[in-house]
């Protein structure tokens, strides 16, 4: 089965019904339109909703068809390269702070919420681990820690030892948890995300692609092809699948193509070895392994080709390679599902929030960590729109700097994954 076929995706298999989300038809008003229905544009929808907005969702195919429903459910409450004292280093004491609460409370937001709304997605906040893949990383490792316990986050360091209890896995060095983090079903999620922002009062409409958007007077207008909206504010949060509706938004962010893999369910005894307290698992490696398993018992990886043609076949052998090594208890894991998704990459690896023009703001590039913060972002979103400063906000609103040569970029990040992997076996 074709990768891009929703069919080839684990999570499309196991996740809740998808809610009643038809195209929008017609012509109506409203305070704020969002485009597109990730964590990001159903968080935003949601907390717009329960602040009383007239809020209008659109999305090109349904909620959760994006990265969104087809990552590795990991909910993780950590910057992806930044540490906490970067974070003040760079944006000042007061809004490093801001922000560093805003990432380390990401994953208690998104369980309060999965709790609060009753959403079907396996929720388990278990705690996510990142184990050390070289003795020479603890020390980063240590330094995390120690940064977010200075500021009163529920982590752990733990040893070799303890590490193979923890990830049931003989090759970690140590490393440390953050025990507010855990996993979820993404797709499941995203619906149910979709149901509660509409149980509050907002409307989504899946099969509606915004093809323009463009002043009308005071307002904006939003073209789809059956309907226009007209509204004051507009939200874009399309992420990885950004396209051309705002001149050199696509051009910021690096869209990576990334394989998922899941094996078949493993036999009872063996899943109970493997990550037998149920955590996330990303490790160190700059080209990451990252495990969890779904509730089913199969383990859930990811990998990003270098090529893609052929992906299918040379990601299941080095996928059964990596498990082979990780997971040794595992005796020839088959391989099940293969699908792909795109990830919004930026240099600084950090997501960005633009003011784009009088009322239409956007937030994207989480580089691959934009289930918890996707979330928090999306409900920072819905701050801005219902009124709240921005100088009060955690991210600071940076003008759009699309990268040069935009074209050669994609290629070229492609082979810088191929190095960080080669990096990874040699440092
Ligand atoms: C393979 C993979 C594994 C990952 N693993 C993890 C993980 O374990 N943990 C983690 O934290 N993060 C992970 N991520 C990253 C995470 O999935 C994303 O950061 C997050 O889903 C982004 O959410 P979003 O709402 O911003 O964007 P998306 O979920 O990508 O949503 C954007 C939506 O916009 C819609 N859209 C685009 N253009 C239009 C238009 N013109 N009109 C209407 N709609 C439009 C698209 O159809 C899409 O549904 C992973 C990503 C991938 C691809």
């Amino acid at each position: 089965m074709h990768p891009a076929d929703p069919k080839s995706n684990l999570w499309t298999h196991t996740a809740a019904p998808a809610p009643e989300c038809p195209a929008l038809q017609g012509e109506r008003t409203a305070d704020v339109v969002v485009v597109g229905a990730g964590f990001t544009g159903l968080s935003a929808a949601l907390h717009l909703a329960e602040g009383g907005a007239d809020v209008v969702l659109v999305e090109a195919e349904q909620p959760g068809f994006g990265a969104s429903g087809r990552n590795n459910g990991q909910v993780i409450p950590a910057y992806s390269k930044h540490n906490p004292d970067d974070a003040v280093a760079e944006f000042g004491p007061e809004r490093g702070e801001r922000l560093n609460q805003m990432v380390g409370g990401s994953a208690d937001l998104v369980f309060d919420l999965i709790r609060k709304h009753k959403i079907d997605c396996d929720a388990a906040q278990e705690g996510w681990l990142q184990p050390a893949h070289r003795a020479s990383r603890m020390k980063g490792v240590e330094i995390k820690h120690d940064q977010w316990a200075a500021r009163g986050a529920p982590v752990e360091m733990y040893d070799a030892a303890r590490a193979a209890e923890l990830t049931g896995s003989p090759i970690y060095h140590g490393g440390w948890m953050h025990r507010s983090g855990g996993h979820i079903q993404p797709l499941g999620y995203s619906r149910g995300l979709a149901r509660a922002a509409m149980a509050a009062g907002a409307a989504i409409h899946g099969d509606s692609p915004v093809q323009a958007i463009d002043r009308d007077g005071s307002q904006w207008r939003v073209k789809l092809p059956n309907g226009v909206l007209r509204t004051d504010k507009v939200i874009l949060a399309t992420n990885g699948y950004t396209g051309n509706l705002f001149p050199g938004l696509r051009q910021t962010i690096v869209p990576l193509r990334s394989s998922h893999l899941a094996t078949a369910p493993l036999s009872d005894n063996v899943a109970k070895s493997v990550l037998p307290g149920n955590h996330g698992l990303s490790d160190t490696r700059q080209a990451l392994w990252a495990f969890r398993k779904d509730r089913d018992g199969r383990i859930v990886t990811t990998s990003a080709p270098v090529f893609t043609a052929g992906a299918r076949g040379r990601m299941t052998a080095s996928t059964i390679q990596r498990l082979n090594i990780a997971f040794p208890q595992i005796e020839q894991p088959q391989i099940e599902y293969f699908w792909e998704g795109i990830i919004a990459m930026t240099p600084e690896r950090l997501p960005r929030y633009h003011e784009l023009a009088g009322g239409m703001i956007a937030a994207l590039g989480y580089s691959g960590r934009g289930i918890a913060l996707g979330t928090a972002v999306g409900r920072m979103l819905a701050q801005r729109a219902l009124g709240t400063p921005a100088s009060e906000l955690a991210l600071p609103a940076v003008p759009l700097k699309p990268l040069p040569m935009h074209d050669l970029v994609v290629p070229l990040a492609r082979t810088l994954s191929w190095y960080f992997r080669w990096r990874d076996t040699r440092d």
